[in-house]
């Protein structure tokens, strides 16, 4: 085979990669995988390496050849690339399903689960098998003929939905700009944004100052600008994004979208047997039952509604003593609580930004993960990406090249917002007996170096930084060969933001900010007079972001859980109930913040944002750990890699919770830690 896709063993190539191979190539996978399962089932073998190895080697090809069309379709977008990538994954859904509802497939599971070699499989084999076992029968395995085919014509729809979710999204974020050429009514905004709305302009053959609605360049202006109507204008045109409202109403429109999402999400719930979505999402994570995430939820918010109410109080106070301002609207929020944060603690996140250039964050970032774990991080060079602002690096311990990652920080121009890690290759054993190393990408969406200087990040992105690399550090540190279940590959949703979460703990302790940061121009860390501040300024309304959590993690939940197709207008219904319960700032009446909710409509969090605010509690109470022991400890940083990193989905979460902390996990390590209990 010479389709570039489908070169083995090496990393990606892909500038080779062409949206017209991606179809052919695409087609001759999975004609060729399923000539080889057939193959393999009427041999009849039904052993780990004669079956499963085999399977695992056939997906992990799949995903290797896949994989970087799809990472590309999110990074560096195009027309083309895009019409590619969604003519797949409707094949590739059918594949996939075609898989989970092969009788004989499962039949040869369940004899090697029944087997009398079962015991002799080690740990992460037996989950594997187990998991496979269980999303046989969440595939529809014990359905009858006919309602097989409804369901897989209902997971084929779905993804299409999703994708042209996302896709509107998108869309409508590149589909809204606006040129600034008088200056003054950008009073207010940092020299950085500025600078970046210039360069934007310029860019573009515009005079002026260009603003978007990506995030370097929306958030400024929510944050700083004193010009009132420009916020409104903004913030309506990104909270109405993809909807039925705002300046572009109707045009990339998500209403149908979300409505057909939801009635076809129950519809597969009910087939397996579920009462509802919400049901069908808990059967493979670590909470139980939809009770007791609707009990952790409610639990979470009437311990933090009373101090949101307070800390928003505060800036309504604020405004009107100081500013004379009466009414506080969505859009000045974030304006009067960067005021009221500067004039409480004399700091804000433009003041730190020339302590936190890119080059010396990244140098910190590897330091801590030195200390805490003993390995290298080196960049390396002549390895091929998707764009040149795209570094690599290579990750050593003991000398020895343990993982490899790529490094896309800075927002462009058709590249998905916000910051994730995907993986590239997962750690397993290969045919020959060697083993892949696991390979990961990490996203941010920074704003790109100006005029000369290094990109200079806000103490914000700091923390998403570090967040992306606990990610990165599941997927890379893994010690299990065992594909399904190796790095975050099988761990359960609502525990797999505890390695990313406990990593931001760091960017908040005086020891690592010594070397994470050091200004821009002068090389000094952090003084110890704005350290002060930014301690103290930690908790700033984080109450307020609590509630906001729970605002979203409820409203998702409970969409899930009590939606019902007949029922006209459900989802603002639910919305404005859950609001009512848990927010403390107003919405206005345009906001359609559901028809951008990419994470529950265009990706995995669906009946599973709850896992956020789920995560947090494993992850502040395993931190809580280090601040026992010393944050830098190298022995609590081992019994960390070892009981959790390593282990990956081999593991159950509370059990991998439980060998690390020596009990289960408490909520109030949480609310300590945000500073809503004391
Ligand atoms: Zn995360």
């Amino acid at each position: 085979m010479t389709n570039p896709l489908l070169e083995r063993n090496e990393l990606p190539p892909f500038r080779a990669i062409l949206p017209n191979h991606v179809v052919p190539a695409v087609d001759q996978l999975l004609t060729a995988n399923r000539q080889e399962i057939t193959k393999l089932l009427e041999d009849n073998v039904c052993d780990w390496d004669g079956l499963i190895a085999v399977i695992e080697a056939l997906n992990d090809f799949l995903s290797q050849s896949f994989g970087p069309v799809s990472h590309m379709n999110s990074v560096v977008n195009t027309p083309e690339l895009r019409d590619a990538y969604n003519a797949s994954l409707p094949k590739l859904s059918e594949y996939q399903t075609e898989m989970g509802q092969n009788a004989d497939l499962f039949s040869a599971y369940q004899s090697i689960l029944t087997g009398p070699d079962f015991d002799t499989l080690d740990q992460a084999q037996k989950k594997s098998i187990e998991n496979a076992i269980r999303d046989f029968r969440l595939s529809g395995i014990d359905l009858p003929k006919k309602k097989q085919s409804r369901f897989a014509e209902i997971s084929k729809r779905l993804s299409e939905l999703s994708s042209q979710f996302s896709d509107n999204v998108l869309d409508a974020t590149m589909g809204w700009k606006k040129v600034v050429t008088d200056k003054s009514e950008l009073s207010g905004l940092p020299e950085n944004a500025l600078g970046l709305a210039r360069q934007m302009a310029e860019q573009n053959d515009e005079k002026g100052y260009l603003l978007t609605l990506d995030i370097p360049s929306y958030l400024p202006v929510l944050s700083y600008c004193e010009n009132e109507k420009l916020r409104r204008e903004m913030y309506e045109a990104f909270v109405t994004r993809a909807s039925d409202q705002g300046p572009g109403k109707g045009q990339w429109d998500n209403s149908e979208i979300i409505h057909e999402i939801l009635t076809l999400r129950k519809e597969r719930a009910e087939l397996l047997g579920f009462r509802n979505f919400a049901e069908l999402s808990l059967a493979t994570k670590m909470a139980q039952d939809t009770d007791q995430v609707i009990g952790f939820l409610t639990e979470l918010a009437e311990k933090s509604k009373p101090a949101a109410e307070k800390e928003f109080a505060a800036i309504c106070e604020f405004a009107q003593n100081e500013f004379d301002v009466k009414e506080i609207n969505a859009w000045d929020v974030n304006f009067y609580a960067e005021k009221l944060k500067e004039h409480r603690f004399s700091i804000s996140e433009e003041k730190l930004r020339p302590y936190f250039p890119e080059p010396t964050v990244l140098s910190g970032l590897f330091e801590v993960v030195r200390r805490l774990y003993d390995i290298e991080i080196e960049e390396t060079k002549n390895i091929e990406t998707w764009h040149e602002d795209v570094t690599t690096y290579n990750i050593t311990k003991d000398g020895i090249t343990i993982a490899r990652f790529y490094l896309d920080l800075y927002a462009r121009a058709n590249k998905r917002g916000g910051a994730w890690m995907d993986d590239c290759r997962v750690r397993r054993i290969t045919a020959k007996g060697e083993t892949q190393l696991p390979v990961a990408y990490l996203t941010c969406n920074f704003s790109a170096p100006v005029g000369g200087n290094p990109s200079l990040l806000t103490h914000t992105e700091v923390v998403t930084l570090f967040h992306e690399f606990g990610h990165g550090m599941h997927h890379m540190m893994t010690k299990v060969t065992c594909a399904p279940v190796s790095g975050v590959n099988g761990v359960a949703w609502d525990a797999v933001e505890l390695p990313s979460q406990f990593m931001e703990n760091w960017c908040w302790q005086e020891e690592a900010l010594a070397f994470i940061s050091a200004h821009f121009k002068t090389g000094e860390s952090l003084p110890p007079e704005m350290l002060e501040k930014l301690l103290a300024a930690k908790n700033f309304q984080s109450a307020m972001m609590t509630v906001r959590q729970l605002e979203f993690a409820l409203f998702d939940f409970r969409l899930h859980l009590e939606f019902d197709p007949n029922l006209d207008d459900q989802v603002q219904t639910i919305l404005n109930e859950v609001r009512n319960d848990v927010a403390v700032v107003p919405a206005p009446e345009f906001s359609r913040f559901q028809h951008g909710f990419s994470h529950i409509f265009g990706g995995g969090y669906a009946a599973g944002y709850y896992s956020y605010k789920w995560a947090e509690v494993l992850s502040a109470d395993a931190f809580a750990k280090f601040q026992e022991e010393g944050i830098f400890n190298r022995q609590t940083g081992e019994k960390f890699l070892t009981s959790i990193l390593e282990v990956g989905g081999s593991v159950d979460p509370m059990d991998m919770f439980v060998e690390f902390r020596g009990r289960e996990p408490e909520i109030d390590a949480l609310l300590k830690q945000d500073g809503i209990l004391e």
